[in-house]
């Protein structure tokens, strides 16, 4: 057995996937790729035209981040979950919609991701 370096999960050697120096579980693998590939033009279309849908405005929740974010310019990832309350799904969740609309970018910095405008 082997340990993911993340979310301490027991998983066999081999489900392990290599994530920027790093062996991570599956789990964790498919939560932090969307934050370390290059954002998507459709979509960031799809993000902008939900946001129009809304009548141009972010929802609560992604106005919460937004202002945290600019507030702190800089913000690792799991400090703003704590900060906001959230658990780490919803602030991948929020991230990556603020991401597509092009608010905040992201970058990963050893096990922390940093948000930031
Ligand atoms: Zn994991």
């Amino acid at each position: 057995m082997a340990q993911c370096p993340r979310c301490q999960a027991q998983v066999d050697e081999s489900e392990l996937r290599p994530l920027m120096g790093e062996k991570v579980c599956e789990d964790c693998y498919i939560k932090l790729v969307d934050l370390t590939k290059e954002c998507d033009p459709w979509a960031s279309y799809v993000a902008k035209r939900t946001m129009d849908k809304q009548g141009g405005k972010l929802t609560a929740d992604q106005q919460k981040l937004y202002d945290l974010v600019k507030v702190k310019q800089e913000v690792p990832l799991k400090m703003a979950a704590k900060e906001l309350g959230w658990d780490e799904s919803k602030i991948h969740q929020e991230v990556i919609t603020l991401r597509h609309l092009e608010l905040v970018k992201t970058k990963v910095l050893g096990p922390d991701t940093i948000i930031s405008l």
